[in-house]
């Protein structure tokens, strides 16, 4: 059997919808650009990425404080932080149909959509701009924050004087960012909101080297922990001259997505810019006491960030297959069991016997209690449920038929394969649990 990946974005955003992975924005109304809501299965595979990030990043270390910041913060943030003279990305408008671009993004000095004379490049800030209280004026004026990651550094102190940590240690943190994005496009790829997984890890200035080395075979294995395949990641270094206006030293991770490869991850190499600055902008010391050295000094930070959306795009594209198995082929997502929305669908054979249906609901409540993110389905025939399944991503399908009635034993499908063995439904429990560690 061949399997192909054959994958295109259409491909991908069409079986988002269909399968209820995740829907247009405000769709009723014809969408809102860069914007995507995330539907029951979405929602599912969402929650697994972050949790498995929250299992390696936080939970199983003992130098990690999760925080979970605001996301209108002051407005003096974003000014001690340089977002609000810096956050901008370079805009041409089109004179004859007024469309606007990246001009970074462009090729050629025309119009791409209608061949029109552009005009002069000006700076837009990407921030989101909002009202604080019933007054609508500079004073009330601040903004959705952009990235997460100044909301741990407003609260270093806080963490400082509540656990007293040793350096190295990192704050972390997964919330929405906002950024009001020229060009939206590229499905998730580029939105308008989105959500980040966040770490900022504070550091002694000499060891920035070796942490920002370990940080870089950490970011590789959560890839490969999550299933990306390694020939499909590439690292890039940021060139100088295109470094972001607080980092010294960036690698991309980039990815091979179907419209080119483009960054999945970042991880930078922030110095003390940001404690510094608001340490300055606040007239609050953020400096730390090392016992160790038993000195005082602003602390340095290697900064992994993780694009929550982007890692979802990422994983539909390389899971998604299409091979010859069933009369007319397949599409299926070869998606790794903990990362799936749905790890075991259980299906009665035929859902107008009741004898059958009853067992089937018995096996399900049985297995869900085992292993959550069990779903019953009895919703057209089994062909049909397969596909169903197929196309969701789920590992393994569970039948019962007139055999379970007798023997107790129901039939076990192999999403990648199509295989079917009968088993006891305590081989079952076992040959999946099997699967939670991949
Ligand atoms: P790009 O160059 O693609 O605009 P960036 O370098 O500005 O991205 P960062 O500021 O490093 O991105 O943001 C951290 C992470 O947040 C990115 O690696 C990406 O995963 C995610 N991200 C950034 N912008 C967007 C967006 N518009 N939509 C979805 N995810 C985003």
């Amino acid at each position: 059997m061949q399997e192909k990946n054959n994958v295109t974005m259409d491909k991908i955003t069409s079986l988002a919808k269909r399968r209820g992975f995740i829907y247009r924005g405000s769709e009723i109304y014809g969408g809102l650009a860069g914007t995507w809501d995330y539907g029951p299965l979405g929602v599912r595979l969402k929650e697994n990425i972050k949790n498995l990030w929250r299992k390696k990043f936080i939970e199983d270390r003992d130098d990690m404080y999760e925080v979970d910041a605001a996301l209108i913060m002051n407005p003096k943030v974003w000014q001690a932080s340089g977002h609000a003279a810096g956050f901008t990305d370079p805009l041409v408008e089109c004179k004859k149909c007024g469309k606007r671009f990246r001009a970074d993004q462009l090729r050629g000095e025309k119009c791409p959509e209608c061949k029109g004379v552009l005009s002069e490049e000006r700076t837009f800030n990407m921030m989101f701009q909002t009202y604080i209280g019933a007054a609508k004026d500079d004073a009330s004026l601040t903004y959705l924050r952009p990235e997460t990651a100044q909301g741990m550094f407003v609260n270093f102190k806080n963490i400082l004087d509540t656990f007293h940590p040793k350096l190295p240690f990192g704050l972390a943190q997964i919330g929405k960012a906002f950024r009001n994005e020229i060009a939206p496009r590229d499905f998730l790829f580029r939105a308008r909101e989105f959500e980040q997984m966040e770490i900022e890890y504070f550091i002694r200035e000499g060891e920035w080297k070796e942490q920002f080395e370990k940080w870089r075979e950490e970011m590789l294995s959560w890839c490969q922990e999550i299933g990306l395949p390694a020939n499909m990641v590439h690292e890039k270094e940021v060139e100088a001259n295109e470094l972001a206006h607080y980092s010294k030293r960036t690698i991309d991770f980039e990815f091979d997505f179907p419209f080119g490869r483009s960054e999945l991850y970042g991880l930078a190499y922030r110095t003390d810019f940001d404690l510094r600055n608001h340490t300055e902008a606040s007239g609050v010391d953020l400096s730390f006491y090392d016992e160790e050295s038993k000195e005082r000094f602003i602390p340095h930070v290697i900064e992994p960030t993780f694009g929550i959306d982007r890692t979802v795009l990422a994983l539909l594209v390389s899971a998604y297959n299409e091979d010859s198995l069933g009369e007319e082929g397949r599409v299926f997502l070869k998606l790794p069991y903990a990362i799936a929305p749905v790890k075991v669908a259980v299906f009665p054979l035929l859902k107008n016997k009741p004898e059958l249906v009853k067992k089937a609901k018995d096996t399900f409540d049985n297995i869900r209690k085992k292993i959550p993110q069990t779903v019953f389905d009895d919703n057209g025939n089994i062909g049909k449920r397969y596909r169903r399944q197929d196309e969701i991503g789920t590992p393994f399908c569970v039948t019962i038929d007139f055999d379970t009635l007798e023997d107790g034993s129901v039939t076990l499908r192999d999403r990648d394969t199509g295989e079917q063995k009968r088993i006891s439904v305590e081989e079952l429990l076992s040959v999946v649990q099997k699967h939670k560690s991949v």
